[in-house]
């Protein structure tokens, strides 16, 4: 399958990384939207949140355990806002399910 977070993953495209363990991957955005972005993608290939099931939805709540983690480490003491894009409406660009984590100044209210 040709993905390019799965290449990323597999490190033969080159990234910043910032987290990883056994189910997720995390690494710095090539355009960040403010001071700190970092993408958190499942290891297991997933679509979009579209995707998830009872059956990998493990996977998601380990992302989600791990961003409080990232978040500390990157020094997002005063908040963050993570996001997750989903097919065409919801402008995905990357077929892989991956969370932004944004924040290091205050966020606008608007979310689309
Ligand atoms: P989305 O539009 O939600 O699918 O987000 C895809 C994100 O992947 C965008 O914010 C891109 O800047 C980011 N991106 C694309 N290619 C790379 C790459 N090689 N390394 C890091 N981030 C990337
Ligand atoms: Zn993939």
């Amino acid at each position: 399958m040709d993905c390019l977070f799965c290449a990323i993953i597999k490190g033969d495209i080159p990234s910043k990384k910032v987290y990883e363990d056994g189910d997720c991957y995390a690494f710095l955005d090539i355009n960040p939207q403010a001071p700190v972005h970092f993408l958190v993608v499942p290891k297991a290939h997933i679509g979009s949140a579209d995707e998830i099931t009872e059956d990998n939805a493990a996977a998601v709540a380990r992302i989600f355990a791990a961003i409080p983690k990232i978040a500390a480490q990157l020094g997002l003491t005063n908040g963050y806002r993570v996001i997750t894009n989903v097919g065409e409406d919801g402008c995905q660009s990357v077929k892989h399910l991956h969370f932004h984590v944004l924040g290091g100044r205050k966020l606008p209210e608007s979310m689309a």
